[in-house]
């Protein structure tokens, strides 16, 4: 029997809770401007998981961060909780933060994407770097 991974985080306050099975299809670092004021931090760790992976309890509440992306967070303490964005071949995905979740040292990111916006006190990844976004990949067909 193999074993899925099972990760648990959630909000500040505990009102919202998350459940991820399985691994990400992906993760890194955003620096652009709209993820460092979204999470009032210098850049968002993200990690993308499809739909039907992010199990999601408890109430959010939504705004359109740019056309087709949706950012929701908890609206007892305003953290953010999840992003749903399009998946680039008509389905969708979902971008939670590492921080987000109740371990620490679950994802290493894979790549950093709007460098331009980089704190220059913080020092690059040995990663692929992105001036902007990411320009998209094919998935691996695994
Ligand atoms: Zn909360
Ligand atoms: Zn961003």
């Amino acid at each position: 029997m193999s074993h899925v991974a099972e990760r648990t985080g959630g909000c500040a306050c505990g009102a919202v809770r998350l459940k991820t099975t399985g691994e990400p299809k992906r993760g890194g670092l955003c620096h652009c401007l709209t993820c460092r004021k979204a999470h009032a931090s210098a850049f968002n760790p993200f990690v993308v998981f499809a739909p039907q992976a992010v199990e999601v309890l408890g109430t959010t509440q939504a705004w359109l961060s740019s056309p087709g992306y949706v950012r929701r967070f908890c609206p007892e303490c305003g953290s953010r909780v999840l992003a749903e964005n399009s998946d680039g071949a008509g389905g969708r995905e979902i971008e939670l933060s590492s921080g987000s979740f109740d371990e620490i040292g679950l994802f290493s990111p894979q790549y950093e994407s709007w460098t331009v916006r980089r704190e220059p006190w913080l020092d690059h990844l040995e990663a692929p770097q992105y001036d902007e976004n990411r320009p998209a990949l094919p998935e691996p067909a695994d």
